[in-house]
């Protein structure tokens, strides 16, 4: 059995319907990111796991006890906010040590847990300074080592870096990343930025109006989405309207049928090519591709973004495509604005 196991949770607040039955499977050990726009349900998830709000209905069961209806101080957690939620009257080390002096552990004990977390985190020198005295990032390592001063069963994270600014956070990421993996807690974070939950998550959890859309390895979720809103919400893609005919695809504007790699059933589809996946020519290669003009480019420091108006014949609109080429790609091209170029996929790099 997994060590977290949600069946079919139900959440209301009046007419809202904020988690729309949502069941979900997590083993121990795994870092999982809750991933979507905000409102979708994300945070109330979170809350209603560590029993900070209740569900309607559905089960909530923790290493094979089931919780569903216990209180939050009850439950084996630990949680770290967004704003930090440290108290301001006491130092770095007791704020640590608040949880163990509640339960009245050993003095000694104490002492080797709090020295212990503040070396893990790199805050020994400031053990004894007031959250007031530390940066943003200090605070929330302190945040980090008090949930975890408890040895809890499930580390719960509810946007702890989207209240620092971009270097820190990144550093942050990589350090949470790395007492994840030293302590092989089980770990869930809320998060809105889809570089933290791709970079941080061993799964995703892609969330959208109180639903899941799709759970699945950062890779999974960006090279086959389960959704056109998968698709759209991480990061870019193009969306063209085609139609399956046997192990064919016609793609309007195309020269010729795109070869799909396994059949499918036929009939009009939607699908989804990430501008990484679309290869320009200046010359007209030989397999089905489209023609196009560039309607823009962006230098992106190691990429070039490339806007493209298709010409697509079939019917007469202009739809605008986005490539990104990699500098050393770029550079056997002429690509400058207005002009001419040629546009094809591999296959396989077709999402129906
Ligand atoms: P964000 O990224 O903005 O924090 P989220 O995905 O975490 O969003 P939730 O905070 O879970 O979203 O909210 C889901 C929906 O439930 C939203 O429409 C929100 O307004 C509503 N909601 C959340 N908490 C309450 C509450 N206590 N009372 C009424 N509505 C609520």
């Amino acid at each position: 059995m997994s060590y977290l196991s949600i069946s079919h949770l139900q959440k209301s607040f009046n007419d809202l319907l904020a988690l729309n039955d949502i069941s979900l499977e997590i083993e121990k050990g795994e870092f999982i990111c809750f991933l979507g726009p905000s409102g979708c349900g994300k945070t109330t998830l979170l809350r209603t796991i560590c029993g900070l709000e209740s569900q309607d209905s559905g089960s909530i069961i923790q290493d094979s006890v089931d919780i569903s209806r216990l209180s939050a101080e009850k439950r084996d957690f630990g949680i770290v906010f967004q704003s930090y939620a440290l108290f301001p009257n006491l130092s770095v080390f007791d704020n640590i040590a608040f949880g163990l002096v509640n339960q009245r552990r050993p003095k000694q004990e104490i002492t080797d847990k709090v020295n212990e977390l503040l070396s893990l985190t790199g805050l020994q020198e400031h053990a004894q300074k007031y959250p007031s005295q530390l940066s943003g990032g200090q605070q929330q390592r302190v945040a980090l080592c008090r949930a975890l001063a408890m040895e809890p069963g499930l580390l719960l994270l509810d946007e702890p870096l989207s209240a620092l600014d971009a270097k820190i956070r990144e550093h942050l990421r990589r350090e949470i990343c790395r007492i994840h993996r030293k302590l092989g807690l089980t770990t869930i974070m809320v998060t809105h930025d889809q570089t933290e939950a791709m970079t941080m998550a061993d799964r995703i959890v892609v969330m959208n109006a109180g639903r899941i859309e799709h759970v699945g390895t950062p890779e999974e979720i960006y090279l086959q989405p389960a959704s056109a809103f998968v698709a759209d919400f991480i990061g870019t893609s193009n969306t063209l309207y085609g139609e399956i005919k046997d192990t064919s695809l016609l793609l309007p504007g195309w020269t010729a049928p795109v070869a799909l790699v396994e059949k499918r059933t036929g009939g009009e589809t939607t699908i989804l090519i990430r501008p990484e996946h679309l290869t320009l020519h200046n010359e007209q290669p030989s397999g089905p591709h489209a023609q196009g003009t560039i309607s823009d480019i962006e230098f992106l420091g190691s990429q070039l973004s490339v806007e493209l108006k298709l010409d697509d014949h079939q019917t007469q609109s202009n739809k605008a495509l986005k490539a990104t080429l990699s500098l050393q790609d770029a550079h056997h091209l002429t690509l400058t604005r207005n002009c001419p170029v040629w546009i094809s996929v591999q296959p396989n790099n077709v999402c129906l």
